[in-house]
């Protein structure tokens, strides 16, 4: 067991993540009774302590009207240093406000290229001793440069004092996928290669780059979604059960997961790109980044063989929403009248993880009647949360308490990194697709060999 922290030190305070998703998580942390510590922001906006009072208020917003106590008790744990993180001072200044804490956290809301300095910085000032550090993705942009992030981290920091953040692991819906496949025991005889004809997984968006456009030039649908977040989910459907209790054992049967995976070519990838992209601010007049990535994948283990995975992910899409379709076999013989042509949707398994989470078994009944024909129904458990905590909330605790379960490991980042290394540059041109649309055609072509996309509901 390893000691709490007794700090909590917040790189990127005043930044865009910091706003949307951190302080409203650190103040659920303070009512959950899950942060008493200090918590110190490190900026370099100039700003004082009131400022960043200010913007943790704009922040949370009403939460902090309805619960004023936690909201007075999150402010009272707030310190502020304003330096610029390549300024040796600024981490002599941040050694006088930790004030002898000797375990703090330090978490990395801030852009990736500034990682180096920052561990640089705590590691001159003697911070890195006995302290976390919480980074936030991308883990690099391909796989070198994925090496040499974990080569700078692992200079300060030892391998279970490194916690890497990728948000879908700390939601409630991506946990599930996990617990319904082992706490179920009708699972495991359908899932392998036998029963299931293909797996597939939407993460759609119906918004663009919201004004993060300089950054999304440097990432792309593939980098920020597909490599990380799908493949996460993926291999929460395809692992092998653990062979033994612990964290350790899940992310072993998940690294065989990534491990499984065939490096992808680039006829396994359609790329697209929403019509205006190249107008939004900070995006290049001829940028061929992708908005939208449709991938057929393939899993080389004895479970898997010869299934293929169909991944689609998206800005600009018809709905906001997250869902994995399983689709199985079909029955070896067709013994009814109806669907003689095949071109009836064989059963499937829905998981909709997002908006509201759904777990949904399609089965065929049969259509009262004379006849022997029947139709597909879902029976359906809604499997919503209600008062789901934010994931921020759920994993910066865990990092302050030392828990790496739902942490990414560096083992499974370089895995996932082989599987697309080839397809970053290696690419037919982005294709135009209108917005509000599922993309390209060329994405229907890609799946038609095997099936037809399911598009999650948009209501
Ligand atoms: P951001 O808005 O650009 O914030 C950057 C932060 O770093 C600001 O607080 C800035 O402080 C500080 N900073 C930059 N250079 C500095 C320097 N030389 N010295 C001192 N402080 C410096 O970035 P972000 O969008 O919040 O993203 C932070 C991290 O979260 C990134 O790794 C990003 O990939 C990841 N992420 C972001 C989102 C999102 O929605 N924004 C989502 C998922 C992951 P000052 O402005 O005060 O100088």
């Amino acid at each position: 067991d390893t000691p709490d922290s007794d700090a909590f030190v917040f790189f990127g305070a005043t930044g865009d993540l910091a706003r949307k998703m951190i302080f409203p998580s650190l103040l659920t942390m303070v009512k959950d009774g899950q942060l008493d510590v200090p918590v110190v922001g490190v900026a370099a906006s100039g700003w004082t302590l009131e400022d960043l009072h200010a913007r943790a208020r704009e922040s949370v917003g009403d939460a902090a009207d309805s619960d004023p106590e936690s909201f007075a008790r999150l402010l009272s744990l707030l310190r502020y240093v304003d330096g610029d993180y390549r300024d040796p001072s600024t981490f002599a200044e941040l050694t006088r406000v930790l004030d002898g804490a000797r375990r703090p956290t330090h978490y990395l809301a801030i852009p990736p290229a500034l990682f180096g300095t920052v561990v640089e910085g705590l590691t001159g000032a003697g911070l890195n001793q006995d302290a976390r550090v919480v980074v936030e993705k991308p883990f690099g942009r391909d796989l070198e440069s994925a090496i040499e992030l974990d080569r700078i981290l692992s200079s300060a920091f030892p391998p279970d004092a490194i916690f890497r953040i990728d948000h879908f692991l700390g939601k409630e819906e991506i946990m599930n996928l996990l617990y319904f496949r082992f706490a179920n025991a009708l699972v495991e005889p359908v899932w392998n290669r036998d029963r299931i004809a293909n797996v597939q997984v939407t993460v759609a968006e119906d918004f663009g780059v919201q004004g993060r456009g300089a950054f999304y030039e440097s990432a792309g649908a593939i980098r920020d979604v597909v490599e990380n977040h799908m493949f996460q989910m993926v291999a929460l459907l395809a692992m092998e059960a653990p062979a033994y209790q612990g964290y350790k054992a899940v992310h072993d049967a998940k690294v065989a997961v990534f491990k499984a995976m065939r490096p992808l070519t680039r006829d396994d990838v359609v790329r697209g790109q929403f019509e205006g992209y190249r107008d939004e601010p900070g995006v290049a007049p001829d940028s061929d980044v992708e908005t939208f990535a449709a991938v057929r994948l393939w899993i080389d283990s004895w479970r898997w063989a010869g299934v293929p995975w169909y991944l689609r992910t998206g800005k600009h899409l018809p709905t906001k929403s997250a869902e994995v379709v399983v689709e199985f076999k079909r029955p070896p013989q067709q013994l009814f009248d109806d669907a003689l042509d095949g071109s009836e949707r064989p059963n499937y398994l829905r998981f909709r993880l997002s908006p509201e989470p759904e777990i949904a078994l399609a089965a065929r009944v049969k259509t009262p009647g004379e006849e022997f024909r029947g139709h597909q129904r879902e029976l359906s458990v809604s499997s919503s949360v209600g008062t789901e905590r934010p994931a921020y909330a759920r994993l910066l605790s865990d990092a302050l308490r030392g828990d790496l379960s739902l942490f990414t490991q560096e083992e499974s980042i370089e895995a996932a990194w082989r599987v697309v290394d080839a397809v970053l540059d290696d690419h037919a041109p982005a294709i135009p697709y209108p917005r509000g649309s599922w993309g390209p055609a060329e994405a229907d072509e890609l799946i038609a060999a095997h099936t037809t996309w399911v598009n999650p509901t948009t209501d």
